[in-house]
């Protein structure tokens, strides 16, 4: 228990239990955001202040906060927020953390959009750019859209009624207007609700089951597992609704953007080879993570 305990007794008792977990960099870094968040002081405050006695509500909180953690709670999930684009985004374990790689994805889409947007080539045939977000979670991608791109008209859609609340209200508290809409993706029936895009894009689940081992006990243990993961045998079942998908709910010459596994970029490329033309990109860290597919102007 933290009680009665000095600004920096309190922090360094963090950093030294969140190093049984995380490296010193990211037990500071972990560190200074729920002293920020929870307590209002800065690492500079906790410098300059050192004596500084904490009271005795936050202290509680932070003790609750280090228990969470030490429980392989990742932080976002633990102050209910995670920044994307610059943006601060309510989060819970309804939804997936954004991930940075996924910030790589919407600036393409940004980069190759504004200035179709800003020369207003479509605007002839008096027709607003739109967009859809398939998968959307915690709304990132299609909020940070609308903001880098304000005068298409974003659509976003996904199976989870507790993440279309929470993109709701991300959208709310970000001024963007998104039209929301519930559906199960996979199930063709039920496509009639959906119209055409000059743009679709999507991060969906793509870790096949088998891969659970794997990965971290802060991912498995918390986020969604509907958000992760696709089954063994079809690890490429949403790429190959999108381009089924494509064939009546893209427009000619309009691009899907779609976030891909790092080890099967390729593969996934395959599934849209034969109908449309595939680029693979590469993220900062030179993984083949994203592919920009184009439908032809003629069939
Ligand atoms: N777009 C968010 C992001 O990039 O952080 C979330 C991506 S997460 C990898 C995949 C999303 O797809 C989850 O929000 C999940 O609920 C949704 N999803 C899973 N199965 C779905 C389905 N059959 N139809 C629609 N959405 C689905
Ligand atoms: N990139 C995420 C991860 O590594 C997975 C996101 C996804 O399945 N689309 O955990």
């Amino acid at each position: 228990m933290f009680a009665l305990m000095t600004n920096k007794e309190i922090y360094r008792s963090y950093l030294q239990q969140l190093q049984q977990l995380y490296s010193p960099n990211e037990a500071a870094t972990i560190s200074d955001w729920v002293f920020e968040k929870v307590a209002g002081l800065q690492r500079g405050d906790i410098i300059k202040n050192p004596a500084g006695l904490i009271n005795f509500d936050i202290s509680g909180q932070l003790d609750d906060c280090l228990a969470s953690l030490l429980h392989h709670k990742p932080v976002q999930y633990v102050l209910e927020e995670a920044w994307f684009y610059k943006m601060k985004l309510k989060v819970n374990e309804q939804v997936l953390i954004p991930r940075p790689e996924t910030e790589e994805l919407v600036k393409l889409v940004v980069d190759d959009w504004k200035l179709v947007i800003q020369n207003n080539l479509l605007a002839k045939d008096n027709q607003q750019l739109t967009m859809l977000d398939i998968g959307t979670g915690s709304g990132c991608i299609a909020i940070a859209l609308k903001k880098q791109l304000p005068q298409i008209t974003m659509h976003a859609t996904d199976v989870s009624t507790g993440a279309l609340k929470l993109a709701t209200d991300n959208a709310l508290e970000q001024q963007a207007s998104i039209n929301f809409m519930e559906a199960d993706f996979l199930d063709e029936s039920g496509w009639k609700k959906f119209s055409e895009y000059d743009v679709i894009v999507s991060n969906p689940p793509y870790i096949p089951i088998n891969e659970k081992e794997s990965l971290d006990k802060n991912v498995t243990a918390f986020e969604p597992h509907t958000a992760l993961f696709v089954p063994e045998k079809k690890p490429f079942l949403f790429y190959e609704k999108i381009a089924y998908f494509g064939e009546k709910h893209l427009k000619k010459g309009g691009k899907v953007y779609v976030e891909v596994h790092e080890n099967f970029a390729k593969e996934t490329a395959k599934i849209f080879e034969q109908r449309y033309r595939v680029a693979i990109k590469q993220d900062i860290f030179e993984k083949e993570r994203m592919l920009i597919i184009t439908k032809r102007m003629t069939e």
